[in-house]
């Protein structure tokens, strides 16, 4: 998932951009551009339907169902019952969609936030969801899913997925960072330096070449489904990035990895520089200077997240640093 959603009024057939802003999954674009993903898209179907011993008969939960998706493979799996909900006028269509693929009797729709709704079921074999946003945390629902795990799912029960897992690395990016961040020391000869500053607080979503990547990838930040809390998704972590050979840093790299490790199959996808393309690219947090590296040496620090104090839906991420002399900072803000 990614974009910001607030419950809202309008039929989905009567909206206007203003609710459509409001209510930014009720059009079908950002759908549309989650369904044509197929590394994330095929990666759920292959967890669900190469697993159908898992749901035949079972009970399923789907938090943020959208168009229906994987309610309905969950219902083609041979799950008993299904319970999707949504607090987007999106559930419109996911109603139609149900009833058109014939899951009318296997599938529930409910509208509303999770946090307040009502569901006919009160006990679930099996939560689904697709939750996870830009730099896995920003604008996530994660908060939401282990509400739901917490009210919604038996003792014993499975988390779909269960593990997800975020990376460090840095990357060799001159190039880029001259025409997104130097660009500003320089416009029409005039010094624009100042929104130099703001730019690189800013961290960039973008596709990220493996042969950029300068350093071996470090784990950050495991969380487990089945066991995280909320107050987990505020962290310092740790890092220590080793040179793979002699290069300029200019940024570091973060991107995470999705497992489904209560599958007989294991399932996983990584949206990492090694991976095929998803939509959640890779996210880049460039470096106020220039570090030399040399093969084998190291660069050790810690990355801080915590949602911002005024907007919860923003992340202010600390990375301090060394490599060589004296330790750096920086305060990165995704909004
Ligand atoms: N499961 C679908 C959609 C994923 S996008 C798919 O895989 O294609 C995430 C969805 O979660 C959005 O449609 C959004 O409206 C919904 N959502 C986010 N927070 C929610 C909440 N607190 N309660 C209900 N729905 C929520």
């Amino acid at each position: 998932m990614d974009g910001i959603t607030s419950s809202n009024d309008p039929s989905s057939d009567s909206m206007t951009s203003r609710d459509y802003y409001a209510d930014s999954y009720a059009h079908f674009g950002i759908h549309e551009e989650m369904l044509k993903d197929s590394v994330r898209t095929g990666s759920y179907r292959a967890a669900i339907l190469d697993n159908g011993h898992l749901f035949k008969g079972k009970t399923v939960l789907d938090v943020g169902c959208g168009t229906g998706i994987l309610s309905m493979f969950a219902a083609k799996a041979g799950a008993a019952h299904v319970v999707g909900i949504d607090m987007s006028n999106i559930i419109d269509q996911a109603q139609r969609i149900i009833e058109i693929n014939g899951f009318k009797d296997t599938i529930t729709l409910v509208k509303g936030k999770l946090e307040e709704a009502e569901l006919p079921i009160i006990q679930f074999d099996i939560i689904i969801s697709e939750w996870m946003g830009y730099f896995l945390l920003y604008e996530s629902m994660l908060d939401t899913v282990l509400l739901a795990r917490d009210k919604y799912l038996k003792p014993g029960g499975c988390m779909f997925p269960d593990n997800a897992r975020m990376y460090l690395a840095a990357i060799e990016d001159q190039d880029y960072k001259e025409e997104k961040i130097n660009f500003w020391d320089n416009v029409y000869g005039f010094d624009y330096s100042c929104i130099k500053d703001i730019a690189l607080r800013e961290p960039l979503v973008d596709t990220v070449e493996l042969k950029a990547v300068v350093t071996d990838p470090y784990m950050l930040k495991h969380i487990n489904l089945l066991t995280a809390k909320k107050e987990d998704l505020a962290f310092t972590a740790p890092f220590t990035l080793t040179a793979t050979r002699n290069d300029y840093i200019h940024a570091f790299l973060a991107w995470f990895d999705i497992t489904f490790d209560c599958t007989h199959k294991k399932i996983q996808f990584s949206t990492g520089p090694h991976a095929q393309y998803t939509h959640w690219k890779q996210t880049v947090f460039y470096t106020p200077s220039t570090i030399t590296i040399s093969e084998g040496e190291k660069i050790t620090g810690t990355l801080s997240c915590v949602p911002n104090a005024r907007n919860n839906r923003d992340l202010d991420i600390g990375v301090e640093y060394t490599a060589g002399e004296k330790p750096t900072k920086v305060d990165y803000r995704m909004s």
